[in-house]
């Protein structure tokens, strides 16, 4: 797979069926497949903090999820042809293992949200195997109990909903535990398949604008949003820096 090295973070060029069609080949191979969708500002916490970028570089899949990055890219001269966000991934996924023998697991969210998307996601796909759910508020001593209930539960697939870079940081240290084949850090998507949260309406995804509905119904997300500006500026500074393959 073709990547683009943004600040140091190497990102897939792939779009949101390509990066579904990856995750089925890795459900079907040989140990555990990380996949993460990083946005801009968790690749401004990667410039800043190398040993959170080589967990990122880790991956086996990482896709762009947010117009900045998209917009980095196109800097940078290599195009990634569209935003793939982990909550559209996440549902071409579910589509393409609805019926099949691979089941799920939903980790994260606050106490009662995981079982709630668990109903809505047997609504709405009706052949999809749930192995079980775990909310994702947890101290450091639970972590065991954790994998032991994922590994028991004989998941193959397992949606990891902490926020990032908590997820990420959670996926990796204990990928030699898991027997799936595949986790998935991907954010809020648990309170979207749960109905607790909303997804930005088409309009403000297709334009690039999900960021200004978000900042309008999420003020408190301001201080993070700020990074936006400081990523533009930063890739159009010191992007050309980092060696493209
Ligand atoms: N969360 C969690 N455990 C934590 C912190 C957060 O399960 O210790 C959940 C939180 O309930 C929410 C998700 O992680 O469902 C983070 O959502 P947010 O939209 O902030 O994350 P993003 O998609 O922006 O990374």
């Amino acid at each position: 797979m073709e990547k683009v090295n943004i600040l140091g973070v190497k990102v897939d060029m792939v779009t949101i069926p390509e990066a579904a069609d990856k995750i089925m080949e890795f459900l079907n191979e040989e140990g555990m497949h990380e996949v993460y969708t990083p946005n801009s500002e968790i690749i401004m916490v990667a410039y800043k903090d190398a040993e959170f970028a080589d967990i990122l570089n880790r991956a086996s899949l990482l896709t762009a999820d947010g117009i900045g990055v998209v917009y980095a890219s196109r800097i940078l001269k290599k195009p990634i042809k569209e935003r793939a966000a982990g909550y559209d991934i996440a549902c071409k996924v579910l589509e393409k293992i609805n019926y099949t023998d691979h089941s799920l697991f939903l980790f994260g969210g606050k106490p009662g949200i995981a079982e709630i998307a668990e109903k809505n996601l047997k609504a709405k796909y009706p052949g999809l195997k749930i192995a079980g759910t775990r909310n994702g508020y947890f101290k450091p001593e639970d972590e065991p109990e954790i994998v032991k209930q994922i590994n028991e539960s004989g998941a193959d697939l397992i949606f990891v909903c902490l926020g990032a870079p908590k997820q990420e940081k959670w996926i990796d240290a204990h990928k030699d535990e898991l027997n799936a084949k595949v986790a998935m850090g991907i954010g809020g998507s648990l309170d979207v398949f749960a109905g607790t949260a909303e997804r930005a309406p088409e309009f403000f995804c297709k334009t690039g604008l999900e960021w200004f509905y978000r900042l309008c119904k999420e003020p408190w997300r301001a201080g993070r949003m700020a990074q936006l500006p400081v990523f533009g500026a930063t890739v159009i500074a010191k992007g050309r820096k980092f060696k493209q393959d």
